[in-house]
C-alpha cells in the first residue's frame, strides 16, 4: 500500500483564526506551515483581548480594594498604583500565552515560519523574511488569517504620534494620563474608557452616533451609559471631533455637539473608530481572490472565489472577534482537507469588558422590531439576585427576549458582573434553539448570577419568582 502524500496547508497569520486553523488541519492529517510577519497570537493575545483585560482586571482590583471591600468592613487603602508593575503583569501574561502558542504548534507538528507573505499566484506565496531575504513557497491550499489593523480616522492634526495613540499604544503607555479623549465609543473606545477613568484618568469620549456600543441591546447601553458617566467619564453622543492642535505634551481637540464647537484639552488622543483589514500587502489580485474594499469575500465555507483558497477572522472585514475568528479557522481547516462544514454566526455572544461587564446573544429588540418579529421580553434586575448583592454589585439587569408564539429563545443580554461568562449558557441556548420551557427546566445553583438569567425567562412568561 502506498503512502498519500499529505496536503500541503499554508496559513498566512497566526493570530487566533490561523493558529486554531494551524491545529484543527495539523489534527486532521495536515502538512502545515504558520507564515507569520510579527508574532504568535496575533491582535488578540499581544494587543487586543488578553493585554485589554489583564489592565481592567488590575482596575477591577483597584475598584474592589477602594470601594467594594469597604462595604464589608474592610479597611484597605491603596497606597499607589505600580503602573510599572500592572504593565510588568500584563506582558508576562501576554508572553506565557504567546509561548503556550508556540508550544502547541510543536506539539502538534506545525511549521512556523517569521515572513511576510504574498501572492505569487494562486498556489505559489513569497515569503519576505526580516532580514529582507525572500523566498517562495508552494502550497496544495492556503488559509488566509492576516486580521486587521486600527483604522486612522482624516482629521487633521492626528499624526502627532506621540499625543495622537491607537488602541496598541494605549495598552502600552509609560504612565497613566491625567486625561484622555477617546474618539469613538465602540466597544473598544468604551472598554479603555472604563479602565483609564477607574485608574483616575479623566477620560472624554466622543461618539459621531446618537448612542456608544450600537451593535448592543439598547435599553441596557443605556444603563451603561449612565453607570459609566456616574464614575467620572464625560461621554459625548451625537459628536464629531473636528481637528487636533497638539504641542509636545498635550492636544486640544475641537468638537462639534448641538450645532457649536468647544474644545477638550488632554494628555493623550486614543482613536478607536474601528479596523481595516490587513489584507493590502498579500496581492491577492494576483491569485484572483475577490475582495470588496479590502475585505474578502467568502462562502459559508469560508472559502473565496478560488478553489482551495480560504479565508476567516478580521479580514473578512465582518464580525471581528477572537472567537469568531478561531471558530471560522476550524471551519476551513476541516473543508480545506476535504469536509463541508458550514459557518453559522446565529449564537456568537459579544462582550463588552467594562464594570459592570455587558453581553448578548442573538436577536436585539431594535433588531426583533426591525424584522417585524412577533416577541416578548422578560427583564430580571441584579438587585435581587443573591450572588449580586454578595458581591456587592446589585447593577444590572437581565434581558431575554422569546419569540411570541413559540417561545424559542430569540436573545439574552446581560449587564452585570460576569455577564461576559454568563452569556455563554445563553450562546448554547440560541444554538439548541431552546425553549422558555427548556431554560425553566434546567436547576440553576443558588447563589449564582446565573439564576438571572432563568428569572429574566420566567419574567418573559409572566411567572418570576423572586420579583
Ligand atoms: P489577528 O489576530 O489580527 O491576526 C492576524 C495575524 O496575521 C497577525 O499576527 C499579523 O501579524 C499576521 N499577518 C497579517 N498579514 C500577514 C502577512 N502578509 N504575512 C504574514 N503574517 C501576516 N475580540 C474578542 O473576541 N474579545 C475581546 O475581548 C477583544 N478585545 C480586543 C481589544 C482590542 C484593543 C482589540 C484591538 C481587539 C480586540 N478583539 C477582541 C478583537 C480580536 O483581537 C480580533 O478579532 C482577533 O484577533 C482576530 O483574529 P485574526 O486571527 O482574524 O487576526
Amino acid at each position: 500500500i502506498g503512502t498519500t502524500a499529505k496536503v500541503k496547508i499554508a496559513i498566512i497569520g497566526g493570530g487566533p483564526g490561523g493558529y486554531v486553523a494551524a491545529i484543527r488541519a495539523a489534527q486532521l492529517g495536515g502538512d502545515v506551515t504558520v507564515i507569520e510577519k510579527h508574532k504568535l497570537g496575533g491582535t488578540c493575545l499581544n494587543v487586543g483581548c488578553i493585554p485589554t483585560k489583564a489592565l481592567l482586571h488590575a482596575a477591577e482590583l483597584l475598584e474592589d480594594a477602594s470601594h467594594n471591600a469597604a462595604a464589608f468592613g474592610l479597611d484597605i487603602k491603596v497606597n499607589k498604583v505600580d503602573w510599572n508593575k500592572v504593565q510588568t503583569k500584563k506582558e508576562s501574561i501576554v508572553n506565557t500565552l504567546v509561548s503556550g502558542v508556540s508550544g502547541l504548534m510543536k506539539m502538534n507538528k506545525i511549521k512556523v515560519v517569521n515572513a511576510e507573505a504574498s501572492f505569487i499566484n494562486a498556489n505559489t506565496l513569497l515569503l519576505k523574511y526580516l532580514d529582507g531575504s525572500v523566498d517562495k513557497a508552494s502550497f496544495d491550499k492556503v488559509i488566509i488569517a492576516a486580521g486587521s489593523v486600527p483604522s486612522l480616522p482624516p482629521i487633521p492634526g492626528i499624526e502627532n504620534k506621540s499625543i495622537c495613540i491607537d488602541s496598541s499604544a494605549a495598552l502600552s503607555l509609560s504612565q497613566i494620563p491625567s486625561s484622555l479623549l477617546i474618539i469613538g465609543g465602540g466597544v473598544i473606545g468604551i472598554e479603555m474608557a472604563g479602565i483609564y477613568s477607574t485608574f483616575g484618568t479623566k477620560v472624554t469620549v466622543v461618539e459621531a452616533l446618537p448612542n456608544i456600543l450600537p451593535t448592543m441591546e439598547q435599553e441596557l447601553v443605556a444603563q451603561l451609559h449612565h453607570k459609566l458617566a456616574q464614575s467620572g467619564v464625560t461621554i459625548y453622543t451625537d459628536a464629531k471631533v473636528i481637528k487636533i492642535e497638539s504641542s509636545a505634551t498635550q492636544a486640544k481637540t475641537t468638537i462639534s455637539r448641538q450645532g457649536k464647537e468647544e474644545s477638550v484639552i488632554t494628555d493623550k488622543v486614543l482613536y478607536a473608530v474601528g479596523r481595516k483589514t490587513d489584507t493590502l500587502n498579500l496581492d491577492l489580485d494576483k491569485a484572483g481572490v475577490n475582495t470588496d474594499k479590502g475585505k474578502i469575500l467568502v462562502n459559508d465555507e469560508m472559502q473565496t472565489n478560488i478553489a482551495g483558497i480560504y479565508a476567516i477572522g478580521d479580514c473578512l472585514g465582518q464580525v471581528m472577534l477572537a472567537h469568531v475568528a478561531s471558530a471560522q479557522g476550524e471551519i476551513a481547516a476541516e473543508n480545506a482537507l476535504g469536509h463541508h462544514a458550514k459557518y453559522d454566526g446565529k449564537s456568537v455572544p459579544s462582550c463588552v469588558y467594562t464594570i459592570p461587564e455587558l453581553a448578548g446573544v442573538g436577536l436585539t429588540e431594535e433588531a426583533c422590531k426591525k424584522q417585524n418579529i412577533d416577541y416578548v421580553t422578560g427583564k430580571f434586575p441584579l438587585s435581587a439576585n443573591g450572588k449580586a448583592l454578595i458581591m456587592n454589585d446589585g447593577f444590572g439587569v437581565v434581558k431575554v427576549i422569546l419569540d411570541q408564539r413559540y417561545k424559542s429563545l430569540l436573545g439574552v443580554h446581560i449587564l452585570g458582573p460576569r455577564a461576559t461568562d454568563l452569556i455563554a449558557e445563553a450562546a448554547l441556548a440560541i444554538e439548541m434553539e431552546a425553549t422558555a420551557e427548556d431554560l425553566i427546566a434546567t436547576i440553576h445553583a443558588h447563589p449564582t448570577i446565573s439564576e438571572a438569567i432563568r428569572e429574566g425567562v420566567l419574567a418573559a412568561e409572566g411567572r418570576a419568582i423572586h420579583m
